[in-house]
């Protein structure tokens, strides 16, 4: 694990990839990935269920993207372009968790005011989501910032140090690996930043649609890979008595850890329907 923030901030040539793509030259915003219409509730399993029921009506990403040539380019581009970084060693046989960064487990929008503490800014049970998913999978975290501000706010979280021996991200990637993805639905021309997981398995082959989990509150983000991705709430609102009774990490955590324990193929499974099946699994424990 690195254990200088300049050493890290030198780091990666990912950002070498920058050049020769305009479309994601535009410096975003700290909060620029938030997105208000994604807004959800946290609450007891009835609120739980209503999300869930709530969430299975948003339509599926169409293969529109996926198939679309200039987006299979994009995707080869990216992936022979950039170098990534492995932080910490992959491990041999373990599923891969891309995990975002602002507002699934950190509050940017909070962070940014500079008015709490980093660390209370973090979504409650960070800490303990990390340890308890580290035991199965590795860690990649992916986020539409640049790498300097990712790396920074993670060390401001303290999820990148150099005691932790019970959690480590593997790896980062920031927006550079990301891309304007196109697609054409129902006639018209729709287009949006997609995290292509294809990228990563380029990279590292041993991870593929079969072991690897992609969690976001951003549903656009899934446009390339649908069927590895898991929708969570947004977290908002950092320093309130409503924020901190979020337990939005802990259900996914419970859910990762029953899937990685329950099914050697996540292609079978349909994370849409997450809340329920960690439900079902704590009701039968
Ligand atoms: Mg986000």
């Amino acid at each position: 694990m690195p254990t200088d923030l300049n050493d890290v901030l030198d780091g990666p040539s990912v950002l070498s990839a920058a050049e020769g793509y305009k479309a994601m030259e535009d410096d975003r915003d700290w909060v620029d990935d938030y997105d208000d219409s994604e807004e959800g509730e946290d609450g007891d399993d009835f609120v739980d269920a209503f999300l869930e029921e709530e969430m299975n009506l948003a339509a599926e990403p169409a293969d529109a993207f996926a198939n679309d040539p200039y987006n299979v380019r994009m995707i080869k581009e990216i992936s022979e372009r950039i170098s990534i970084e492995v932080m910490h060693p992959l491990r041999d046989g373990k599923p891969l968790l891309v995990l975002d960064v602002d507002q699934t487990i950190v509050d940017a929008r909070a962070l940014k005011r500079g008015e709490l503490l980093p660390q209370q800014c973090a979504r409650p049970g960070l800490v303990e989501f990390l340890k308890q998913v580290y035991a199965y999978y590795d860690i990649c975290v992916w986020s539409q910032r640049h790498w300097n501000r990712l790396v920074t706010k993670l060390f401001e979280l303290e999820v990148l140090e150099a005691s932790a021996d019970d959690w480590a991200i593997s790896f980062a990637l920031d927006k550079h690996a990301m891309f304007q993805a196109r697609a054409t639905e129902d006639g018209r021309q729709t287009k949006h930043l997609v995290k292509a997981l294809q990228i990563i398995w380029n990279h590292f082959p041993q991870y593929g649609p079969h072991n690897t989990i992609h969690i976001d509150d951003l549903r656009r983000n899934f446009a390339m890979n649908p069927r590895q991705g898991l929708h969570i709430t947004p977290f908002k609102n950092a320093g309130t008595p409503e924020a901190a009774e979020d337990r939005e990490l802990e259900r996914v955590g419970q859910y990762l850890v029953h899937i990685a324990q329950t099914c050697d193929d996540f292609r079978k499974l349909s994370h849409k329907h997450w809340r329920r099946a960690r439900r079902e699994a704590r009701n039968q424990t």
